[in-house]
């Protein structure tokens, strides 16, 4: 998962893509980067958070120019290596700077023929190179003294033949402007958004709608499924979609349903609604499972803090009080960069703390995002045991997770997976908990009706093909970005 940015002018746009950044931050902390576009591409990328990566006023002065690009990396595919992160650029045929967010599926066939066709060598692990490549083989082709943005849009279209898998991308092209695509399938988020300034319009595309309210943009529209827009550099917007156009334009789509669930920031605007909205839906649609497993909480509480919505919509549809009853320390690290269990144990602690007053002698609704590994859900129920709830039942807003994302998001290994591996009851004993509720595929899939959805985590139906050897490669990734997390969190102390 990864949250990028896209500004055109007409100001200097530096300043603003570092700011927001920050509020695409929830979207991956490994790396930041930013790229403008002036008489040349000025780049900063590194490791960390965005305030970590830019942290004085010389890093914004130095990133000139009226267009540009920003990203922040959560590594799903290559290394977490500085090397590894975006944006990336290239200067032939043309100068040409790309983020993207997703996950390519067919990346060893598409080194391959980028090596062999367009001898282009393949240098880092990271797919946005690949596309990168792809775009600038697929330009290379046409009329490079006279570049039209026809021309732009059928290498968009040649691209989406070669290219498979979840790709939202913003990419600069020198002398031209800014082009903007997102896959066949709309995976992931892209959002196209407008502000008027003194010095005329001034667009951006973004991942989430969170970036547009910090900086003062207005939410046009999203782009479709295989839809492309470009701006020219002195501002003219053009349009373009590679799908069979439907109603509005776009084509059919299987649209993250995890955005909803937990990646996505709850004030966001998706799919035409706000992220809150939906999970409050998902918490009230969970009481009918929790009626029909014959329990009857005292209170919900939520695992803070992406479980807030779906915990109160529960609650008020089970007509019993939602708490919070677990406080969250902000200043803690992730839980996953430790390398013992021992040190995850009492970094869980560290990080969350119940309120004892609000669960003593109480049976204990509580309410996460999803079940994963199970272990952070295990140490919940036992911290909420120690501080004297009766019964502790654990409330799973999405279904079980039964399959590998291979679009972008790093969830674990099938192996990992404990749905994957158990029944709901092996769990409930796993996680020592009084009752285990999960929301079925069907409430999720009827709560998204009108959402044209990817739901493959659950159902393992991926709507692009999808080799086995592909998922053995992102497994294996996986296992090297845990050994590398586990390294640095070493390094670092446990940040
Ligand atoms: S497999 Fe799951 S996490 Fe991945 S894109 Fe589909 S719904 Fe989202």
């Amino acid at each position: 998962m990864c949250g990028i940015l896209g500004i055109a002018g007409p100001f200097e746009v530096g300043n603003d893509l570092i700011c927001g950044l920050t509020a695409l931050q929830h979207r991956g902390q490994d790396a930041a980067g930013v790229v403008t576009l002036s008489d040349r591409f000025h780049m900063k990328k590194g490791a960390g958070l965005v305030t970590n990566v830019f942290n004085s006023a010389e890093d914004a002065s130095a990133l000139t120019g009226k267009f540009g690009l920003g990203h922040v990396r959560y590594a799903t595919q290559g290394t977490t290596d500085v090397f590894d992160a975006q944006p990336f650029a290239v200067n032939y045929p043309f100068g040409l700077a790309m983020v993207h967010n997703g996950n390519v599926t067919n990346f060893a066939a598409l080194r391959q023929r980028l090596n062999t066709e367009h001898h282009r060598l393949v240098e880092t692990t990271n797919d946005v190179e690949l596309i990168l490549y792809t775009l600038a083989a697929e330009l290379e082709r046409k009329n490079l003294a006279n570049l039209a943005v026809e021309d732009i849009f059928s290498s968009v279209g040649a691209l989406f033949g070669k290219v498979e898998g979840a790709y939202s991308v913003i990419t600069l092209i020198a002398g031209k402007g800014m082009l903007a695509f997102r896959d066949a399938n709309g995976i992931r988020p892209l959002i196209f958004g407008k502000k008027n300034t003194a010095l005329g319009p001034s667009y951006a595309f973004a991942s989430e709608s969170t970036a547009f309210d910090y900086l003062g943009y207005e939410l046009v529209r999203e782009l479709g499924p295989g839809e492309a827009v470009f701006i020219t550099l002195d501002g003219q917007v053009h349009t373009w979609s590679a799908v069979p156009v439907g109603a509005g334009g776009t084509g059919p789509g299987a649209f993250c349903a995890f955005e909803f669930i937990y990646f996505a920031r709850e004030d966001a605007t998706m799919n035409g609604t706000v992220v809150a909205r939906e999970r409050v839906k998902a918490g009230r649609r969970l009481a009918n499972n929790v009626r029909a497993a014959g329990l009857q909480p005292d209170i919900v509480i939520d695992v803070p803090s992406s479980a807030y919505f779906a915990a109160s919509g529960l609650a008020e549809e089970l007509g019993i009080p939602y708490r919070r009853g677990l406080t969250k320390n902000n200043h803690v690290g992730r839980s996953f960069i430790v390398p013992s269990q021992v040190e995850r144990e009492r970094l869980v602690r560290q990080k969350l703390n119940p309120i004892r007053e609000v669960v003593v002698g109480k049976k204990v609704a509580v309410v996460d995002d999803s079940i994963v590994r199970g272990t952070t859900s295990k140490h919940i129920v036992r911290l909420l045991r120690d501080a004297g709830a009766k019964e502790v039942y654990f409330v799973s807003a999405a279904p079980p997770i039964l399959h590998r994302c291979v679009y972008g998001i790093d969830m674990a290994t099938r192996k990992e997976i404990i749905a994957a591996n158990h029944t709901v009851e092996e769990i409930r004993v796993y996680l020592e908990a009084d009752a285990v509720i999960y929301q079925s595929l069907e409430d999720l899939r009827d709560i998204y009706r009108d959402v044209a959805g990817c739901f493959a985590c659950f159902s393992g139906v991926y709507p692009t093909d999808v080799q086995p050897e592909t998922l053995q490669v992102i497994e294996a990734e996986r296992e090297l970005r845990q050994s590398q997390r586990v390294h640095w969190g070493a390094l670092a102390g446990g940040r």
